[in-house]
């Protein structure tokens, strides 16, 4: 008899055995998909790890349905890659196979599928069971895939399913997910009815607007010294829009629209041309000979010294060994500013890959790098792009490396992007380059301790002094009374002067919404989520008080629900007030705000830093997402309107996130010619950290953070292992995590911390309660791993608590 063992997108732990016939024995190999039964109806896409001869001993193996595919779409690298993270982080294999596979290739009997637009119209031949699930689509909007199987009576449906979708007639469907549409750029070009000379000097003769003939020979002088496409916006930038318009409805010109980050780039410059300045030069080299005997390397690089060409050099290197490229960015957003910035080199080497992405897309780009393809040299993705099919990767470079974003919370594996790449790099001898202004603690301790490189730029590509930074201490300001609303006289004139010299300002305040809460003067209630445990916050544009949590909404009371009273007032601030403040002090300024609910809708967040980049916007009032990386050249002020709500939150690291915060939004000003200037307006202009800020004294804060986390054992030295246990019954989760955090203290011989009710201790009517335990480096890891399973697995067993869920967070973030 013959037998396969797979992994299936679950959180079991183990794999599941089934039986094949000789044949596909011999044709089977690791790494292909089959599409296998499980339970009573279920049917699942299953990856196949190995194939043997032994008959499981506890349950008979069912035989398959069918196999999926007719090579290996996983390579073995992915799949050690993977059990790494699996046993690492203490997940179950599965559940890392569910995440890393694009769903299309992952289909199942739950699965939904839905018709496309194009299917309607679709001239190809389909053979009947394609024909009869596109006629079942065309009354019913969506079907399960268990749906298709009775429709076509038959169990084996995956393989069909699996064609339609690559000849693009269906889709599946993500429900969980917001499409993320990538911003579209509308293209013009001439009809080709004037495509000869006779024809287009006729028109020229017979056009009467000389706004339109214009415009036509303005399109034939860009035409002549640009090789690209021409741009709707290029024409509209010089000449009137309307007028554009009416040419399109003459059918004169015609549009197209491509998605921008898909647009054919031929790269129009070329890397021999991109000259270093002596300083990148330097870093270039060093980063180099670094890579000789280090694996991974530290680039610490300040604020628009040129990290991004340092990266494009190396990037070119690798590609002249012929190998690959991964560069991670921690938020998807940052992708449009950097992948223009590569595809102007290195034109369609590059694909994006991100989570938000389509299946199709996503599915394409998996392939392309299967086929090892030169659409895929170089993969610019989010943490998810980790888990793709690399060939022979080079190089992965980790940008803005100190991102929490790049430690994955929920749902399970919890990884960080930058663990598992070294892990990764090394199964590929690949190299690791990790960038950074602010490194976080972890990555400069490992750099100071030699197991990492350590490259320092310290000048700006522009030579530019970094910006100079001013303090204002909020308790003088008010008590002198120098303040308007939430601005102290200070940063006001400097605000008046940037935008008098017509340059650009940002605005910082960690706290989206008009004021955090609304408080009865009377008798001092705060309204609170009734979901969850914290108050509510006022959004004035709504009048609403809203949880940031769940989602809950109310309008905003007129009278206190406890005492009646009428005398109602906001404490606090968010970016919303300082928004509308700022509109009644310069109101001839053109003022926006970027936060998460202004940047929900689909392309808001590219056309906020579009219209800033074009300086269309003149103040940008914004939260954390401003902190990212972003590279405007006209902003010569930066104004940081609280520095102290983010010093006190009750986080270990509260202090290293402040100073890498603070640094990198200060960051944006002055990244041109002339030198920025940042104001604080803080209570604590004494705080260490503002001063580490304020001093640009990155090995003062360090230090100083460091010595506090060997005193309180925290990272690097120690390892954190974080449980959280969620229940909507508060007894019973008091029990349950009570005897979790007895039975792990009896069984480890490490200190357990808990259990605690977090600073939020409710979410969505879940209580919830941590526990902690600290790991000393000299601890046997896989050993204490093996005794934390098995206490899980006894929990499991207790009926009571089968209701209470568990969460394992290995080097919690
Ligand atoms: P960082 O990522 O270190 O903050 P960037 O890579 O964004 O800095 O560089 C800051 C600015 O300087 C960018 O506008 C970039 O185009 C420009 N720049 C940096 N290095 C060079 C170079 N060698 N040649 C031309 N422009 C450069
Ligand atoms: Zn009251
Ligand atoms: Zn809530």
């Amino acid at each position: 008899m013959f037998f396969i063992e797979v992994v299936l997108p679950l959180a079991v732990a183990k794999t599941f055995t089934y039986q094949v016939s000789q044949a596909e024995y011999a044709f089977v190999q690791q790494g292909m998909r089959v599409a296998v039964p499980f339970g009573k109806t279920k049917i699942y896409t299953a990856l196949i790890l190995n194939k043997h001869q032994q008959e499981p001993l506890l349950y008979q193996a069912k035989e398959i349905h069918q196999i999926l595919d007719t090579a290996p779409v996983v390579t073995s690298i992915q799949i050690q890659h993977w059990q790494w993270i699996s046993e690492y982080y203490m997940c179950s294999l599965g559940k890392v196979f569910k995440c890393a596979l694009p769903s299309a290739l992952l289909l199942e009997s739950e699965t939904i599928i839905y018709s496309n637009q194009s299917a309607e119209n679709s001239q190809d031949q389909l053979t009947d069971d394609e024909f009869l699930i596109l006629e079942a689509l065309s009354f019913q909007t969506q079907l399960k895939i268990e749906d298709v199987a009775s429709i076509l009576h038959k169990k084996n449906v995956l393989p069909v399913v699996q064609i339609l979708i690559q000849k693009q007639l269906i889709s599946v469907k993500e429900e969980l997910q917001e499409l993320f549409k990538p911003k579209l750029i509308k293209y013009i070009k001439l009809h080709d009815n004037y495509a000869t000379e006779t024809a287009l000097s006729e028109l020229l003769d017979t056009l009467k607007g000389a706004k339109q003939k214009e415009i036509i020979l303005y399109y034939f002088q860009l035409k002549s010294t640009q090789k690209k496409p021409i741009a709707a916006s290029q024409i509209t930038h010089v000449l009137p829009a309307s007028t554009l318009k009416t040419l399109v409805e003459k059918n004169i010109f015609e549009e197209y629209y491509v998605q921008e980050d898909r647009v054919s780039f031929t790269s129009s410059n070329n890397v021999n041309n991109l000259l270093l300045s002596t300083a990148q030069q330097k870093a270039y080299e060093e980063i180099g000979n670094n890579f000789q005997n280090k694996n991974a390397v530290l680039l610490h690089g300040i604020t628009a010294s040129g990290k991004t060409e340092i990266y494009i050099k190396l990037i070119n290197d690798c590609l002249l060994q012929n190998k690959q490229v991964l560069f991670l960015v921690p938020e998807i957003a940052l992708t449009t500013q950097l992948v223009s910035r590569l595809t102007a080199y290195f034109g369609n080497l590059v694909s994006v890959f991100h989570s938000k992405y389509s299946n199709n897309e996503r599915v394409e780009v998996w392939n392309n790098l299967l086929a090892n393809s030169d659409k895929s040299k170089i993969i610019i993705g989010a943490r998810s792009a980790l888990f793709l099919p690399f060939q022979d990767l080079g190089l992965i470079i980790i940008d803005e490396e100190h991102e929490p974003s790049f430690k994955q919370t929920d749902p399970a594996p919890r990884y960080h992007t930058r663990d598992a790449a070294m892990v990764l790099a090394s199964s590929y001898k690949s190299k690791v380059l990790l960038g950074s202004a602010t490194p976080s603690i972890e990555t400069y301790y490992n750099a100071l301790s030699g197991k990492y490189g350590l490259v320092t730029l310290s000048e700006r590509y522009s030579k530019t002094p970094l910006p100079e930074i001013v303090l204002v201490d909020l308790k003088d300001a008010y008590f002198r009374k120098k303040m308007t609303g939430h601005f102290s006289s200070l940063l006001l004139d400097e605000i008046a002067q940037s935008l008098g010299l017509g340059e650009q300002v940002i605005l910082f305040q960690n706290r989206r919404g008009f004021a955090p809460v609304l408080e009865c003067i009377t008798c001092g209630h705060v309204p609170q989520c009734p979901n969850c445990d914290v108050s509510l916050t006022y959004h004035k544009f709504k009048n609403q008080l809203r949880c940031h949590y769940c989602g809950y909404a109310i309008a905003k009371p007129t009278n206190c629900h406890v005492c009646a009273s009428v005398d109602l007032s906001t404490k606090g601030f968010g970016t919303e007030q300082i928004e509308l403040e700022l509109a009644e002090l310069f109101p001839n300024a053109n003022i926006k705000r970027m936060d998460q609910d202004t940047t929900r809708g689909k392309n808001s967040f590219e056309n906020l830093i579009h219209a800033f980049k074009n300086r269309e916007i003149d103040v940008l009032v914004g939260t954390q997402m401003l902190a990212k990386g972003l590279d405007f050249d006209n902003v010569s002020l930066v104004g940081i309107m609280n520095a102290d709500n983010m010093l006190y939150y009750p986080d270990f690291r509260a202090f290293e996130r402040s100073y890498q915060m603070m640094t990198q939004v200060s960051g944006r000003a002055g990244r041109g010619e002339k030198q920025g200037k940042v104001v604080i307006q803080t209570y604590n202009p004494l705080h260490n950290i503002i001063q580490q800020v304020s001093n640009q004294d990155y090995l003062g804060m360090y230090k100083e953070q460091l010595y506090e986390r060997q005193i309180f054992k925290y990272p690097p030295y120690c390892r954190l292992v974080k449980f959280t246990l969620k229940n909507r019954d508060y007894e019973k989760l008091k029990e349950a995590s009570f005897w979790l955090y007895n039975v792990l203290k009896q069984h480890l011989d490490i200190p357990v911390l808990g259990p605690e009710e977090p600073a939020v201790s409710k979410i969505r009517n879940e209580y919830i309660r941590t526990i902690l335990i600290k790991l000393p480096y000299s601890n046997q890891l896989i050993v204490t791993k093996k005794t934390i399973q098995k206490i899980l697995n006894s929990f499991e067993t207790i009926s009571q608590y089968k209701s209470v869920k568990i969460a394992i967070n290995v080097d919690f973030y």
